[in-house]
């Protein structure tokens, strides 16, 4: 049997019905996902088009697709650490675009309610909690650095909805938006150059 093969009718229903009976007997991957799963997995059904077959883990692993957490194909789990990491890269990445922890718990293979508890004991906050911190970090960079308008800002960092952006970074950062900006220009002129009151040399 070649590593790679055409999907025979009988492992794709394997597949589509989770059938424990072939786990053992192949490993199929997911080419969106990059993650590799026993036929018995309760993950959401792939597209059929997205799936490599493998005849074992080892097979996958060498072809650079990463074991599933839900149904470990390959005896061991994946470290938390490292599955984590690869969440807050994803989010790092695509923190523009709508995320929610179902979103995420699909892109990564584990259930939201695992993907909860596992990145809250690893980095001290939920995965929302993350989602916003790095967007407040973007749009402070925003708010000091550009003049664009706070709606352009609240849009940039994947928060479409203006006044519930507004509403969160009074919260998390204990003033609006249009405060923040104005303080940090201001401390800009004040204290950025306190020996040159007059502004009379530039460097
Ligand atoms: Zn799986």
């Amino acid at each position: 049997m070649k590593a790679e093969e055409q999907m025979p009718d009988e492992k794709w229903q394997a597949i589509i019905s989770n059938d424990a009976s072939y786990d053992g007997r192949f490993i199929y991957a997911v080419k969106t996902t990059g993650i590799f799963c026993r036929p018995s997995c309760k993950s959401k059904a792939p597209n059929k088009e997205n799936v490599r077959l493998f005849e074992n883990a080892e097979q996958a692993r060498s072809a650079h697709f990463r074991p599933c957490k839900r149904c470990k194909p390959t005896g061991e789990r994946l470290p938390d650490d490292e599955w984590v990491n690869v969440i807050t890269q994803y989010i790092d990445s695509h923190y523009r675009e709508s995320l929610t922890l179902d979103t995420l718990a699909e892109m990564c293979h584990g259930s939201p309610y695992h993907l909860q508890r596992t990145f809250k004991r690893v980095k001290g906050m939920t995965p929302i909690e993350y989602i916003q911190q790095t967007r407040m970090i973007k749009a402070k960079e925003y708010l000091a650095h550009t003049d664009r308008a706070v709606s352009d800002i609240a849009l940039n960092v994947g928060m479409p909805n203006t006044s519930y952006f507004i509403t969160l970074f009074k919260r998390k950062i204990g003033r609006t938006p249009s405060d923040y900006r104005h303080s940090k220009r201001h401390s800009k002129q004040n204290n950025e150059m306190p020996e040159v009151p007059h502004g009379g040399r530039e460097n």
